[in-house]
């Protein structure tokens, strides 16, 4: 039995969210190339390895630089949109090197991801509360 399975339209529409959310920022865009099937998981919490979601490597680039980062099925669109937006933001930093990304408007420090219920969304470490840029659909 394989334990491999595609990705479900909810987590590829939930990828593609997350990078179209940065586009209207002033960083360099994140272009997904591959969402590929994978048997490493890195979700702690989800228990013995029978009850892991089927999880998935996320091949992407950002500013000519490549990277690629685990995301897995399960929970709500805000809890896949708030997981995938933190994996997607960790690699990219690392893939830009010392530019903080996604740039903070007027800081020198990269945004962070916030979630409120169902809303996911970009905004200043320094005011949580206030959305700077939605990465989920209801603002
Ligand atoms: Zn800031």
């Amino acid at each position: 039995m394989s334990s491999f399975a595609e990705p479900s339209p909810l987590l590829l529409s939930v990828l593609a969210g997350v990078a179209e959310s940065l586009r209207p920022l002033t960083g360099p865009a994140v272009n997904v190339q591959s969402v590929s099937p994978t048997e490493t998981v890195l979700a702690p919490g989800w228990g013995e390895p029978s009850g892991q979601p089927p999880a998935f490597l996320v091949q992407a680039d950002v500013d000519g630089q490549d990277f690629a980062f685990h995301v897995h099925e399960g929970g709500s669109a805000a809890e896949q949109s708030w997981r995938c937006a933190q994996a997607l933001m960790d690699a990219a930093q690392e893939a830009v090197g010392s530019t903080p990304y996604p740039p903070c408007p007027g800081h020198r420090h990269p945004m962070t991801v916030e979630r409120d219920g169902e809303r996911v969304y970009w905004c200043c470490p320094g005011a949580p509360r206030v959305p700077v840029a939605p990465i989920t659909q209801g603002f």
